[in-house]
């Protein structure tokens, strides 16, 4: 038997959530009240505190802002019909996050580690996470590099820290994309697959450039010759085609979404036919011609599920019908929506369940 983890808890002196406006809330703009933080050394994680949200004081010769030693998660926690709260498909970003540190030479979390300081923070600020429906409080754990010197090398000490922000509906206007054929995210056998922070820092000029041009994100493709699609911005891609879910297989420059698997695993529950496989430009520019694909959207976290209005390909604009609430990514989005909040059984164990008495 292992010992349940002692967590130091220090609480802050006024709660700030009296400045919350739960009916305007901005993505990330107020943090809840406090934070986990653990610190690795000596080869070990310590003694997990949670503290009040704050700032921190680090050395600009901290090795991850040089060499980029740095990864996250982003995952959310929804108020259910009962009041309870559940943290959504809490071990699968665990696991993601642990092969996010593996890739970056950083040391694994355990489990019991992540669970239990998570479900103790957001018991703690159980206030903090919205009722509206379709809001949630966003979770985000980060993992950096904290070792200060200036010569190349994994370092040996890190922070990991949880904070968390309550988060209103979100809806995404339809996406306008233009399929990305010069610049590259990431390639096979790069970082693609890891939540590391140069993954995003490397998708900002690409992203402004199809901004200034007039479309909202780009659809990224493959490294070598820019043929098959990969995946959006910070969402997978899914397209329906002759009646069947289709989405690109996962490789390691394609993150494995936690939401394209909930999809994937309920359209497989609905005997929705699913595919996951490479998806070539030119099928895209047949279907859409001969209009066999009848539905495209973004999945991730944050939207759940973001329609695409829109695809450039080699210099066309295809256009895709928008959806009604007879779309698969309608119904799929709702059937989410009853699992997260308890309106439907959770068969695949996905809740993780904090009581509020
Ligand atoms: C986080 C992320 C996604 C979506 O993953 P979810 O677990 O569904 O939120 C997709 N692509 C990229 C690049 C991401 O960073």
């Amino acid at each position: 038997m292992v010992a349940p983890l002692q967590i130091a808890i220090k609480k802050i002196q006024e709660s700030q959530l009296s400045k919350v406006d739960f009916n305007n809330l901005e993505f990330g703009k107020y943090v809840s009240d406090h934070m986990v933080l653990v610190n690795y050394a000596n080869k070990t994680w310590g003694n997990p505190e949670i503290i009040p949200y704050g700032d921190l004081l680090m050395s600009p010769a901290m090795l991850s802002i040089h060499y980029g030693q740095s990864i996250f998660e982003g995952m959310k926690a929804f108020k259910m019909q009962d009041g309870n709260i559940n943290i959504f498909r809490l071990k699968k970003h665990h696991a993601r996050m642990n092969k996010s540190l593996a890739r970056m030479c950083m040391p694994e979390i355990s489990e019991s580690l992540f669970t239990e300081t998570l479900h103790a923070l957001v018991a703690l600020d159980h206030k903090w996470v919205p009722s509206n429906e379709g809001s949630s409080l966003y979770i985000r754990p980060v993992v950096f590099a904290t070792e200060a010197r200036l010569g190349v090398k994994v370092s040996d000490l890190y922070k990991f820290i949880i904070m968390t922000t309550p988060v209103g509906p979100y809806f995404s206007k339809p996406y306008k994309l233009k399929v990305e054929d010069y610049y590259v995210r990431t390639a096979e056998g790069g970082t693609g697959f890891a939540k590391c922070a140069g993954n995003y820092g490397g998708a900002f000029y690409p992203t402004q450039v199809a901004k200034e041009e007039g479309f909202d994100q780009v659809l990224w493709t493959d490294h070598k010759d820019h043929q098959y699609i990969d995946e959006v911005g910070m969402m997978n891609v899914m397209f329906v085609i002759n009646g069947k879910l289709i989405t690109p297989a996962l490789n390691t420059a394609i993150l494995d979404g936690v939401t394209r698997d909930s999809i994937l695993t309920l359209a497989k529950d609905m005997n929705f036919p699913t595919e996951e496989r490479r998806i070539k430009l030119n099928e895209l520019e047949k279907g859409f011609k001969d209009g066999s694909i009848t539905e495209a959207f973004g999945a991730g976290t944050a939207a759940v599920v973001a329609p695409i209005q829109s695809i450039r390909i080699h210099g066309i604009d295809y256009t895709i019908p928008l959806p009604n609430e007879n779309s698969f990514q309608s119904k799929v989005k709702k059937q989410l929506f009853e699992i997260r909040t308890g309106l439907t059984e959770d068969k695949h164990q996905w809740n993780h369940i904090i009581k509020i008495k």
